[in-house]
């Protein structure tokens, strides 16, 4: 596990937030037409300070990640139609406790840990 180069981790923990919303967009909840339309979104911008960390970025397709840009999430997810209230909670729920599931329990925390200290 730490033998692996920062690209590495980064597309590990990329598949692995995805995996944890099963390959669907955390918004509008519709799978991917292929990976690269799953897109990985910071909860809270990083240009109004949202941090680099698996709490704060969910998997969102790219026309819920353009649509919603630097707007607060939940003004801007309140208004689309696909709002539910059990998506609002699911993603209030990762932004207190998500994290990432990969191999070990060590790995996991190491991996959380690395990821945190590189840019996405
Ligand atoms: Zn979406």
């Amino acid at each position: 596990m730490t033998t692996l180069n920062s690209s590495q981790a980064k597309r590990i923990w990329r598949t692995a937030i995805k995996k944890a919303w099963n390959d669907r967009c955390a918004y509008c909840g519709n799978p991917p037409i292929d990976d690269k339309s799953l897109t990985i979104d910071h909860v809270k911008p990083r240009a109004h300070g949202g941090q680099d960390q698996t709490k704060n970025c969910i998997p969102a397709c790219l026309r819920c990640n353009a649509d919603k840009g630097s707007d607060q999430w939940m003004s801007w997810f309140r208004m689309q139609d696909f709002y539910s209230i059990e998506a609002e909670i699911r993603i209030k729920n990762w932004l207190i406790k998500g994290k990432v599931e990969f191999g070990s329990e060590e790995d996991s925390i190491w991996l959380d840990k690395f990821i945190n200290h590189i840019t996405t």
